[in-house]
């Protein structure tokens, strides 16, 4: 059975206070043993996070990371930085990072080489925008977007890799993909793991589905049958939404 995961990304949102509170609220909840649940604050409040947590079963991932070790990149963060603080998972190639800071399929593909050296674990986001959904676009540039960030990696890499589908139109809008059509997507990306290495591999890696999901949508979505989860963004600032969405299962 592959794992089941509810991921809140955090963006930009949540200072050293409000994250006191964020978590103080999430911890007045009791977390299913059948559910790994992360969250990804701020750099800045990652050790914070780290800490409160320590004894509570909500895991703390990173947003970002460089794809190279401590060299001259003012403003950067590499992995032994995260590792140091405690975090072992790394959010890579979310929609916001392509769009507003040019991460590509080719300079994410460095970043995630780099993450699996140094043993991390990868939440990896990509999805199609609107204008290529409305050329039915969307199944050729996904498996563009696995193609050249993820499939020469060895088939033992993949222990470390969440994928993360997100079309970018469901992103932050209130709109959401169907379920129908986002099981149709998490199907072919199975399939295209299988054609890629071999149907084993393709079973156990688990896809999370991210564009504003709420706690009103998120059964119908997570009852599909290649939907392992979802990547939360605007739900998971509200712990009782976030929470409700981990108990969507
Ligand atoms: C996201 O940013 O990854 C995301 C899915 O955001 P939202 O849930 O707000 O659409």
């Amino acid at each position: 059975m592959r794992n089941q995961i509810v991921a809140g990304n955090w963006k930009m949102n949540n200072d050293t206070a409000e994250t006191e509170i964020l978590l103080d609220n999430l911890m007045q909840h009791q977390i299913r043993e059948d559910v790994s649940v992360y969250i990804a604050p701020a750099f800045t409040q990652l050790t914070q996070s780290v800490v409160k947590l320590k004894n509570y079963p909500i895991a703390v991932a990173a947003q970002n990371m460089n794809a190279v070790a401590s060299v001259a990149h003012t403003g950067e963060i590499s992995s032994s930085m995260l590792k140091g603080v405690g975090v072992n998972t790394v959010i890579l190639g979310h929609s916001e990072r392509r769009s507003l800071y040019g991460e590509t399929d080719d300079s994410l593909k460095v970043k995630v080489i780099k993450a699996i050296e140094d043993g991390m674990g990868i939440m990896f986001c990509f999805g199609e925008e609107l204008s290529e959904r409305k050329e039915n676009k969307h199944f050729e540039l996904v498996k563009m977007q696995l193609d050249s960030a993820l499939f020469d990696l060895p088939n033992n890499a993949w222990k470390q890799i969440i994928l993360a589908y997100e079309p970018v139109w469901a992103i932050g809008t209130g709109e959401t993909a169907s379920p129908g059509q986002v099981q149709e997507m998490h199907a072919f990306i199975r399939e295209q793991i299988k054609l890629q290495y071999d149907s084993e591999l393709a079973n156990q890696v688990s896809i999370l589905y991210g564009g504003s999901v709420k706690p009103n949508n998120a059964k119908e979505i997570f009852s599909m049958t290649d939907v392992d989860g979802g990547l939360i963004g605007g739900a998971s600032l509200k712990s009782d939404d976030f929470m409700a969405i981990v108990n969507a299962f």
